[in-house]
């Protein structure tokens, strides 16, 4: 067979999205704002072009850049990762993920992933003959057993992939989440992927535990951020990975053919709007606003509401509304209802259907109120 990934499909972000245009539905499926990203950053972006920003960046990315990134990790993590050695640019958190996957991961190599997962994961390991190891978490709380996932490690475990806070089911990881994973990968070999692409997204005074925090933790970790989901600006397709420098090392070593270096004057542009620390401080607050003004609009309607803690995803059940399928009821509600989500199930294990929906509510108020008029009447 020609095919490599002959169990993959379109993922469903692509799936939503288009079904959303087409049935002209207001779309809370695929994860982007629909409002625009600070004309400070876009002048910043310009001005960088026009003065000249317009060759190759340095392999690993623009130094500048990496220094802002270097501060804000001191700042909020109280951690340091050197801007020269331990960083390094990406064309967003996607290519991140594959790259250190691609790196790291050999024929046999066993990696853990918790499902309900983030779709570019697994594909990626099966690309380069990994097994997956899945360990299926469950609605409303999606909570680790570290006993189980203790029992998952074996001597073949190569990588834990971790996201917090989690796309799609809006928890996070506590710091006993985190003491848990440093203790059980103590004194091994395993490399951890802690996809971080929301840690600017988090609620009600929560504090984000990046892996980073950890000391033991960190020297075996690879910590993964978009600029997109922090800087509104999903279609730039830009983010970095920082680690130990013998495991970035290794990443580079694939990075610099792969794509050798990524677009530079976005990456001027951001290195300046990253010095002043209130455009990423103030991200909290302003998620909050819009998550706490959707979920007043929909208190009435009779989905359940658990509220996200992280992320800009709000997962809803709908069990006391039909037993249909998540997949056919999401389909339906964008064809009928004229509103587009996305269904969960398709980041479980096969068969594992919780009834619930997610739906995006970075959209500005407008939208929120013309989907939540929808969903009260469902
Ligand atoms: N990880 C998670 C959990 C995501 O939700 C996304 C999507 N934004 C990504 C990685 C990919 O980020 P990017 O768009 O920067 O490639
Ligand atoms: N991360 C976004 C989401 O979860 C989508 C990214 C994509 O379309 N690949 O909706």
């Amino acid at each position: 067979h020609i095919s490599k990934l002959p169990q993959v499909g379109t993922t469903i972000f692509s799936v939503m999205s288009a079904l959303a245009n087409k049935h002209d539905a207001i779309n809370l499926s695929q994860g982007f704002p629909n409002f625009k990203s600070d004309q400070k950053l876009i002048d910043l972006v310009n001005q960088a072009m026009n003065s000249g920003y317009n060759q190759y960046a340095p392999m690993p990315g623009n130094l500048q850049l990496r220094q802002a990134i270097a501060k804000k990790y001191e700042r909020l993590y109280e951690t340091s990762y050197h801007p020269e050695t331990e960083i390094t640019v990406t064309a967003g958190a996607t290519q991140a993920i594959f790259t250190i996957i691609s790196t790291f991961i050999k024929q046999d190599d066993e990696v853990i992933i918790f499902k309900p997962a983030y779709d570019c994961y697994e594909p990626a390991v099966d690309l380069y003959g990994g097994i997956v190891k899945s360990i299926q978490l469950s609605a409303p709380n999606y909570q680790v057993d570290w006993d189980l996932v203790k029992k998952t490690i074996t001597k073949k475990t190569k990588l834990i992939i971790i996201n917090t806070p989690h796309n799609p089911s809006g928890t996070i990881l506590k710091d006993t989440d985190m003491y848990k994973l440093q203790e059980l990968t103590e004194n091994t070999d395993i490399i951890v992927l802690s996809d971080e692409v929301y840690e600017h997204i988090i609620f009600d005074g929560l504090r984000h535990e990046s892996a980073c925090r950890y000391p033991d933790l960190k020297t075996r970790s690879f910590v993964v951020a978009s600029f997109g989901k922090t800087f509104h600006n999903t279609g730039w397709k830009m983010g970095y990975c920082c680690a130990p420098k013998e495991l970035m090392d290794e990443f580079k070593k694939v990075h610099q053919f792969n794509v050798f270096a990524v677009n530079h004057p976005m990456q001027k542009g951001l290195a300046d709007y990253l010095e002043e620390p209130s455009h990423y401080l103030d991200l909290p607050n302003f998620f909050q606003e819009k998550r706490d003004y959707f979920l007043r609009l929909i208190k009435d309607s009779r989905f359940q509401i658990n509220p996200s803690q992280g992320t800009y995803f709000q997962v809803l059940d709908f069990s006391e509304i039909t037993d249909e399928h998540d997949v056919d009821f999401a389909k339906q509600l964008t064809i009928e209802n004229k509103i587009a989500s996305i269904p969960m199930s398709v980041f479980n294990e096969a068969g594992k259907d919780d009834k619930v929906l997610r739906f995006c509510f970075a959209k500005t108020h407008e939208t929120l109120e013309q989907a939540a008029s929808i969903l009260n009447n469902i």
